[in-house]
């Protein structure tokens, strides 16, 4: 990137200080100090943090660090079960609301802490009584509903290690996430509802398991009536399943290394990989970051409306939150459906205080105009989140005026399937800047260094890496150990996150795309976001994608696809209007040579842009691992 742009980038820079209310009551007053104490002494923090949960077993050292294998907590044991629920229950927690669930049609279940630690308990039991044991791994299909929620719980009692699949898989994605795991059994349910259509899931497991010999058993948890057949000995209904079953379960002694569970990468930029977190050191981390980055405290009601079929609903509805004894609302189907209205009638219901989404959605709400949020009272709401892609400052601003009405911190996650837990924002108390992530949260050494692992300066690109283990990173590569020391062997001494970034001087991160994205025009290497935000800046534009192509004289030449917002139309002044803007901008450089106008995007199931789908169409070439591409 020249240095006219980043110049351009920064004049243009916003620094937005967080609410000083906000910060009076934050769980993290000072973040430098909070880091600093980090960074006197690694252990000594993250031992602070698994001392306020609990342990069968102390642990002997708080980590070993084989490079690339870390073991965290070694010899403790414990279960993440007894911290979600037995330690709540067993304290002040029991009737606290652990679940607000909601369908499409504002129908609305209630779950308490007590509620939870029953059906877990007696989904264990059940489970064991089917023969799963410790180790075995058990592929979760479900839509999002409280039963989803208690299958993982449950495995993770028992010591099972579970594999979610998100409920919107195809039979041959499930097929092959089952066979690679070589699960025992599939926890699954007739259908899932969305835009008022029921979606078939039991007959989309039926197909996908079709002679596999591994599954032995699938439960089903049959919602509609008439009831779904079962067919055979093999297919069982949830609620018949566990009807006789005790409602205590003992928990299974886990190792902190023990797994915990599998979890596939989004599959952005190509095959998706099984990454494998494990039990203390996840549990430890994530509840960590509940309290930190999202500043829970006890009476707030939190909405992540994420699936559990990603990291994101992993980390931040089912096991940090839980672990936390948050109160969480949780809705299942379209965000836009049955109208735009939906979530922001959701936060008004509940009261939701702190709300988690993804730029695609806050994009999407853009588009269809603030009269939608603006009909409800969002003035519960205290703290704004956002992950899974960097978020436009265009789309960040619109975020914090429409949504949180210039009263709520925003926090941009920068995280990862592989680190399990948040890396990079501004935590409580730091300044926010739209487009730039933040720092790294304590606990965590991230830098932005060049191929060799020299740290770049400030405001010149680089790649992202973290240079110290943290407790929440993944331990392996289902079934890939190589795979798994490829994070660790590209750039020396560092795990390679994938992604680029530029740090600017005071610290703060802005990642600029995926490596494998970058654009070599003339010789300067562009990032995708910065085009792209400079596209979805233009008034006209909702949202915007580029890609390099071969040029016989620049090297790289760039194409932006573009989606208009409602009532604009295509043309050819508009081109050379989004050219100009570009130009002014970022710089001649960034400016696209060619903008093609679309309707839609090539985007995974959880909403992420996949510019290799696009790329490989425009090119002719495979597109490669197709299998979490949405429709
Ligand atoms: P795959 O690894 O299979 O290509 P993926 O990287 O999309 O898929 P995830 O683990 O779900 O799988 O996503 C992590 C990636 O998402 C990050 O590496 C980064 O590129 C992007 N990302 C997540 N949060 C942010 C954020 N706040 N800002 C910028 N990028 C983000
Ligand atoms: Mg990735």
């Amino acid at each position: 990137m020249s240095k006219e742009q980043l110049d351009h980038l920064l004049k243009k820079e916003l620094v937005i200080p967080p609410p000083e209310e906000f910060v009076k009551n934050a769980n993290v007053k000072d973040y430098e100090a909070e880091y600093k104490r980090f960074l006197e002494n690694p252990e000594k923090f993250w031992e602070e943090v698994a001392q306020q949960l609990i342990w069968f077993k102390k642990w002997e050292k708080v980590l070993e660090w084989n490079y690339p294998y870390a073991k965290w907590f070694v010899g403790g044991k414990t279960n993440i079960t007894v911290n979600a629920l037995d330690r709540h229950v067993k304290g002040d927690k029991r009737n606290k609301v652990a679940f607000f669930w909601e369908d499409e049609l504002g129908n609305e279940k209630v779950v308490t802490y007590g509620e939870l630690y029953r059906l877990v308990n007696k989904l264990a039991n059940a489970l064991k009584r089917a023969g799963i044991k410790k180790g075995d791994r058990v592929v979760i299909y479900m839509p999002l509903v409280i039963e989803q929620v208690a299958a993982m719980l449950a495995c993770a009692r028992i010591g099972a290690i579970h594999s979610v699949v998100y409920a919107g898989f195809s039979a041959s994605a499930l097929r092959h996430r089952i066979e690679d795991a070589e699960a025992k059994m599939v926890i699954t349910a007739d259908v899932t509802i969305r835009r008022g259509r029921a979606i078939p899931l039991k007959q989309i497991v039926d197909q996908a398991i079709l002679d596999l010999p591994t599954v032995e058993k699938v439960v089903v948890l049959r919602r509609l009536r008439p009831l779904v057949d079962l067919i055979g000995e093999k297919e069982v209904d949830f609620y018949s399943f566990i009807e006789n079953e005790p409602d205590y379960c003992e928990p299974e002694e886990m190792d902190a290394e023990d797994p915990l569970f599998i979890l596939y990468t989004s599959g952005s930029t190509g095959k998706p990989k099984g990454v494998l977190h494990t039990t203390g050191g996840y549990m430890v981390g994530t509840y960590y970051s509940v309290k930190t980055v999202f500043d829970l405290k006890e009476d707030d009601v939190y909405w992540c409306t994420a699936d559990p079929g990603w990291i994101t609903g992993h980390s931040y509805i089912v096991y940090g939150p839980l672990v936390a004894g948050a109160t969480q609302v949780i809705a299942e189907g379209a965000p836009n459906y049955p109208d735009f209205g939906r979530w922001w009638r959701i936060v008004e219901k509940y009261g939701v205080n702190i709300f988690y989404t993804a730029p695609t959605a806050i994009r999407m709400f853009m588009r269809a105009g603030e009269e939608w949020p603006n009909k409800y009272d969002l003035s519960s709401l205290r703290l704004l989140g956002s992950v899974g892609e960097p978020i436009n400052p265009e789309a960040w601003l619109w975020y914090y005026r429409v949504i949180g009405k210039e009263r709520c911190p925003i926090v941009d996650t920068w995280w990862q399937t592989e680190t399990g837990a948040v890396m990079i924002t501004t935590i409580d108390g730091l300044p926010m800047k739209p487009g730039k992530a933040g720092k790294p949260v304590p606990g965590v050494i991230a830098d932005v260094v060049d191929k060799e692992g020299n740290p770049v300066e400030p405001e010149k690109g680089g790649f992202l890496v973290i240079k110290f283990p943290w407790p929440s990173m993944m331990r392996t590569i289902w079934k890939n150990p190589q795979r798994y020391e490829q994070y660790w062997n590209t750039i020396p001494n560092c795990y390679t996150a994938g992604d680029v970034a530029v740090k600017d001087k005071d610290g703060y991160i802005m990642i600029l795309g995926r490596a494998d994205d970058v654009i070599n025009v003339s010789g300067h290497r562009i990032g995708t976001m910065e085009v792209e935000s400079a596209l979805v800046s233009h008034p006209a534009v909702a949202e915007a994608a580029v890609i390099g192509k071969p040029d016989p004289v620049k090297g790289e030449a760039i194409k932006a696809f573009v989606i208009l917002k409602a009532g604009v139309e295509p043309s050819d002044k508009l081109v050379e209007d989004l050219k100009y803007h570009v130009k002014m901008e970022l710089g001649a450089l960034a400016v696209p040579s060619e903008i093609e106008f679309v309707e839609k995007l090539p985007k995974t199931r959880s909403g992420k842009i996949m510019r290799r789908v696009l790329k490989a169409r425009e090119l002719g070439i495979d597109p490669g691992d197709l299998s979490t591409l949405e429709d």
